[in-house]
């Protein structure tokens, strides 16, 4: 994350009630030959997953086939569920093979039902009224006000989360998507782990995560990732340039790490979210920055302008603006660096001179 999670954040109930009631049936099952209504809790979202048959079938799913692999199963899987609920610990001593004792049967099994939990019971009336009502709609509005995490992806800081409309309820309201941080299909135990799923924009989950893994780079290496609640990357980046005597330098997102680990969970945070590629997509070509961001008349304009977009932000624009953090930070080391051996190419700056900006109003 480029930005750790709103200590203020609120947990979403529907999901801490249904990752309860998954425990719950991995507890019941080590002590059970038979598929019944016991192996579910006798509260209203236990009620809620007996009713509802798609869910019921998808319990059903996976109590057969664990039934078949035996009591050792059973036992390592709420052996595995019970010590991994708290995420802090686990990032810190990631297990990336949670779930290797079990064979290819159950791991589908459990695979379709936490994606089912996730996908669909999640909203079912019964368990939306025994969460108090709050449904994800309601969690989601809640997660974005501007008091708590705001409407800008905590990943990214690219993105808005999700439009906000004029004349629109707040039950009405888009919402973005919730991210799986550790993805449902390695790591389905934690499909409905409350401090597992995280708003984030469509380029962050969408196009740029889809179900990486966030301990195993693409070639299986080992690696460790931010805790998104109290780790950030934001104090370990440095903008850079190259080429600086050409008329379009080469403008680069630097790391800063005081130590290896953070070094790793920068270097993870980067490739799960291509940070770098996007921002230097971003900031391809400084000039059109200047003329697009600044709009000056002269070198001494672009000078003024960069040490105004160089003074510190307030955390409500941080929350509230896409890229905002990223501007600030390549203005701050613009400030620092002369600018005179390109800007002196930059025909729009001399053209606005010249025609005073009059071009604007009565063009040519
Ligand atoms: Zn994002």
């Amino acid at each position: 994350m480029l930005f750790r999670l709103a200590p203020n954040t609120p947990s979403f109930e529907v999901f801490r009630l249904l990752n309860e009631e998954l425990l719950y049936f991995f507890e019941q099952i080590v002590n059970s030959d038979t598929f019944s209504r016991v192996l579910f809790t006798q509260e209203a979202v236990g009620q809620a997953c007996w009713d509802n048959k798609p869910t019921r079938d998808k319990f059903k799913g996976l109590w057969d086939s664990i039934n078949a692999a035996g009591l050792r199963t059973k036992q390592q899987l709420l052996n595995t569920m019970q010590s991994n609920q708290n995420l802090q610990v686990f990032f810190g001593t990631p297990q990336r093979d949670l779930l290797n004792f079990m064979n290819e049967h159950c791991r589908e099994a459990l695979k379709l039902l936490c994606t089912h939990l996730y996908c669909s019971t999640k909203d079912l009336a019964p368990i939306i009224t025994a969460a108090g009502g709050v449904d994800i709609k309601a969690h989601f509005n809640a997660y974005r006000a501007q008091t708590v995490n705001g409407n800008i992806c905590k990943a990214c800081g690219m993105e808005k989360l999700a439009p906000f409309r004029a004349n629109t309820p707040d039950k009405d309201q888009w919402r973005a998507d919730y991210d799986h941080q550790l993805c449902k299909s390695k790591y389905p135990i934690f499909a409905v782990h409350p401090d597992n799923l995280i708003p984030l924009c469509d380029v962050c989950n969408q196009d740029a995560k889809k179900a990486k893994d966030l301990f195993r780079d693409e070639d299986k290496k080992a690696r460790l990732a931010f805790y998104p609640f109290n780790e950030e990357a934001k104090d370990y980046i440095n903008i850079g340039f190259e080429q600086l005597h050409d008329p379009e330098p080469i403008i680069k997102v630097k790391w800063n790490a005081p130590d290896g680990t953070i070094l790793d969970k920068l270097n993870t945070w980067d490739e799960v979210y291509e940070i770098r590629n996007r921002v230097e997509g971003q900031f391809r070509s400084l000039e059109a920055i200047i003329e697009d961001e600044l709009n000056p008349n002269s070198l001494a304009d672009v000078r003024r302008k960069i040490a105004g977009k160089a003074r510190p932000l307030s955390p409500n624009t941080l929350k509230r603006k896409e890229w905002a953090y990223w501007y600030h930070k390549l203005f701050s080391e613009l400030n620092l660096i002369d600018l005179a051996p390109f800007a002196a190419k930059w025909e729009f700056i001399q053209q606005q001179a010249t025609d005073g900006g009059d071009y604007i109003l009565n063009p040519p």
